[in-house]
């Protein structure tokens, strides 16, 4: 109504009085400059309202309709959202053209703010509307794939993965790469191919075991009680695991080497591994190297790849379900190299302690820590192992088991196995022990237990049809396996054993060889004819054997005069070197000695004791070179009847190894000349050291062990 300022106030209990000074509104003497003030203010507060959504149509015309300049600027100033101070300040503003200028003002900035909280409106507004969008089609895609009659679509379970992916105590780095192949995953369609590849490797890393670890038995004399329990002898190899198992325990870590358990096929290296694994009270698996050639065998394809997974090793993580199980490699040297890589160089990440606390399989693409497995190698040839491989290993040797042994081990352990499996029980069938030899010695030829176990397997799965077949009335019968009957279960006997020779014969010696399945006796020939010097071998002879035959031959006839042989017998005769049993290809420089024996006897008539069985390389001057696998030859030899083996002077150190009942019973005569040889093994030749020509020379008598 009017300007006025308060000079004082009262209160008086309802109301307040006060008395005012009236204040004129100053500067309406130039009507042409309010005319253009007032357009001016019109415009700007028509802008104002383009921006203002929140003003009406009819307050707007109602502005522009007000003439009086001081009553335009008070009532556009009451229609602005500006704070009361503001207000207030418009109100008190006496002359006109003030008020103008500072409203005027007021709206410039007014207008600024709400661009600005426009443009962030739109901003929230578009982020929204895209969310509600991807929600929308999320929802109609759901619907589809669903009508479609797949209703566990793509996305339905992500969620659930990523749930199980956080409960897994998975490392960060293999956290964040899972929950990003989750969010890849969710944004492909569903027809992709591509979903099957990134849906197994989730399952992969969701199967695999980060944090899971079993806990080591506390009794460490439980362990040893284990070993025993599943297996007879082996005392020595007992005791050895026992040692590694006891610093491990106190090590807590193992950085040592890997063990690896080596010898023929059906030892119990196998069943040895696992019987390791629980005395240790861990989880096992196993790992079947034999005819591996690809490096990604053991390390995994790319995932890019169709069809790709990831290596045996991680494999074998899975299927043991624990980080830290027993790990099994079986045959580390049956393993071949070829263009594809080498798997030895991939195993060897594996086997390292330095390394494989972070080992990159290429499917997972992820460091996985294998530091505390323990591996376990198992192998049938030693030399055949990668050299850098075999550097990381404590090779643990099994020979192989005498005929007596192999007794024991059946009697107590293999019937007992061998019947269970069969659903037998001792009173439905016994086995006595002479047949049980009976069947070790002509029904099996072999090292270690396979054959065995098989051919009692054959006897029990008779038993067990027979004992179906009785009459259900009568009282059942135990049946007893003997002698008499043993070739009504198992047939004839398969096997003639390899025995020494009746009688000491001419140009017939006896040599030993080793094999990957064990020992065996070598019966060598010579036969002299008539002819031109010619030399034949024959029965599968190796390049080396041949050799050695060469030497032998050329080292005899440096030796005529000692032999007291013709010195050009070799014009006048032929000579055939035959190795009889040709099955097995016989190669290896363990044979120089008995081919040079056979020959020695042959060009002088004397016979070859038959009670001796020799090993042993010749060099062109006679001397005797050592030799490997001897306590293989040696179970051999003792098998085969024979009382005393010549073995090279060198070998002596390796006597400790061989099982104490066959050292027992053999003579051993280390020997380093071809003389020594044949004092020994041809006495009649009535040999007799020089002084000069050996470094010892004592007279050769048989060495007895105890
Ligand atoms: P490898 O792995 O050396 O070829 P395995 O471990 O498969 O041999 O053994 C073959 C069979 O012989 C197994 O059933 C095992 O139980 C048995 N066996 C081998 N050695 C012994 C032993 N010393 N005591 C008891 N059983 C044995």
């Amino acid at each position: 109504i009017e300007r006025a300022v308060i000079d004082s106030s009262k209160d008086v209990g309802t109301h307040y009085t006060v008395s005012y000074q009236l204040r004129k509104t100053l500067g309406y003497e130039d009507p042409a400059q309010f005319e253009a003030y007032g357009r001016m203010l019109r415009e700007q507060f028509d802008r104002y309202i383009e921006v203002n959504p929140r003003l009406t149509k009819e307050i707007v015309s109602s502005v522009h309709t007000v003439t009086d300049p001081g009553r335009l600027c008070d009532m556009i100033a009451s229609l602005l959202t500006v704070n009361i101070r503001e207000k207030q300040r418009i109100l008190e503003l006496t002359s006109l053209k003030n008020r103008f200028e500072y409203l005027y003002q007021l709206i410039e900035k007014e207008i600024e703010l709400l661009n600005i909280e426009k443009g962030l409106k739109d901003k929230v507004k578009q982020q929204m509307e895209k969310t509600q969008k991807e929600y929308f089609l999320n929802e109609q895609l759901k619907a589809i794939s669903s009508e479609l009659g797949k209703s566990r679509g793509v996305m339905s379970d992500t969620d659930e993965i990523r749930e199980k992916l956080r409960c897994l105590h998975l490392p960060e780095e293999v956290l964040q790469k899972a929950l990003k192949e989750v969010s890849r995953l969710e944004q492909m369609p569903p027809t992709s191919p591509e979903v099957t590849v990134l849906r197994n490797y989730l399952d992969w890393i969701l199967a695999l075991p980060w944090s899971e670890k079993s806990d080591d038995r506390k009794d460490f004399s439980e362990a040893e009680k284990i070993l025993n329990e599943n297996h007879a002898g082996l005392t020595e190899v007992k005791e050895r695991i026992l040692e590694y198992l006891a610093v491990c325990r106190l090590a807590k870590k193992i950085r040592g080497p890997i063990l690896c358990l080596a010898g023929p096929p059906g030892v119990g290296k196998t069943s040895l591994g696992q019987s390791i694994a629980t005395a240790l009270g861990r989880k096992f698996a196993r790992i079947s190297l034999g005819g591996v050639r690809d490096e990604a065998e053991i390390k995994g394809h790319r995932r890019t790849y169709v069809g790709s997974m990831p290596g045996k090793i991680i494999q074998g993580m899975r299927k043991a379900g624990v980080k830290n199980p027993v790990i099994l490699l079986d045959e580390v040297d049956k393993m071949s190299a070829d263009f594809r890589g080498d798997p030895s160089a991939a195993l060897l990440e594996v086997l390292d302690p330095e390394q494989n606390h972070s080992f990159n399989d290429h499917y997972l693409e992820l460091d996985y820590d294998l530091s505390e497995v323990m591996f376990i190698c198992t192998a049938n040839i030693v030399h055949a192992i990668p050299k850098p491989l075999k550097d990381r290993m404590e090779v643990i040797s099994i020979a192989g088991y005498s005929d007596e042994e192999k007794k024991e081990i059946a009697k107590n352990f293999l019937l007992k196995k061998v019947r269970s499996e069969n659903g037998l029980s001792s009173s439905h069938v016994q086995i006595s022990d002479a047949t049980l030899m009976e069947i070790i010695k002509h029904y099996t030829r072999e090292a270690g237990l396979r054959n065995l176990s098989r051919e009692i397997s054959k006897i029990y799965r008779k038993v067990a049809r027979k004992v179906l077949e009785q009459n259900p009335e009568k009282k059942k019968a135990c049946f007893r396996i003997n002698m008499k009957n043993l070739s009504d279960y198992i047939g004839k006997p398969k096997f003639r054993r390899r025995v020494k020779a009746s009688s000491s014969l001419v140009g017939v010696s006896m040599g030993l060889a080793w094999t990957e399945a064990g020992g065996e006796i070598l019966t060598t020939e010579v036969c002299l004819l008539e002819g031109k010097g010619r030399v034949t071998l024959t029965g599968q002879l190796g390049d080396v054997m041949k050799e050695s035959a060469q030497t032998a031959l050329s080292c005899i006839r440096s030796r005529w005069k000692d032999l007291k042989i013709e010195k050009d017998f070799h014009e006048t005769i032929d000579v055939h070197v035959h190795v009889p049993e040709g099955a097995i290809p016989k190669d290896g420089p363990s044979a120089g000695i008995t081919i040079a024996t056979a020959l020695a006897s042959a060009l002088t008539e004397k016979p070859v004791d038959n009670d001796v069985a020799m090993t042993g390389e010749i060099t062109l001057r006679g001397n005797v070179l050592p030799i490997g696998g001897l306590k293989e030859k040696a179970l051999a030899a003792y098998g085969a009847g024979i009382r005393t083996i010549i073995i090279p002077e060198e070998n002596v150190r390796d006597l400790d190894d061989i099982h104490e009942d066959v050292r027992n019973n053999l003579n051993f005569c280390p020997v380093s000349t071809i003389d020594e040889v044949f004092q020994v093994a041809i006495p009649s030749l009535g040999l007799h050291k020089k002084a000069s020509s050996t470094k010892n020379n004592r007279k050769k008598r048989p060495l007895k062990r105890s």
